[in-house]
């Protein structure tokens, strides 16, 4: 292996460290719910799932793990409300 691609694979490396550095500006992904699979998107910042519970709330379990999952990759402004405050305990 040449001296270029192995300087490349250590800065990935690094890279892949520093999630920061990612931004997503758009994606389309299928989610596996507990009920089936809803088709969840992401575009300029604002999230849409084909379920039931999203058509009437804007927000369901489906975009709110994604943001879970990928963390700072999303804008803060753009992560649910719900998920900025402290997680209510079921009694
Ligand atoms: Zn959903």
């Amino acid at each position: 292996m040449d001296s270029g691609m192995i300087g490349k694979i250590e800065k990935a490396r690094r890279y892949a460290e520093e999630p920061e550095r990612v931004r997503f500006e758009q994606f389309r992904l299928q989610f596996q719910g507990t009920n089936g699979p809803h088709t969840v998107t992401y575009a300029n910042g604002t999230w849409h799932c084909t379920c039931r519970f999203f058509s009437t709330r804007g927000v369901c379990s489906h975009t709110m793990a994604m943001e879970r999952i990928l963390g700072i990759m999303i804008p803060a402004e753009v992560v649910a409300p719900a998920l900025a405050g402290p997680v209510p305990v079921m009694a």
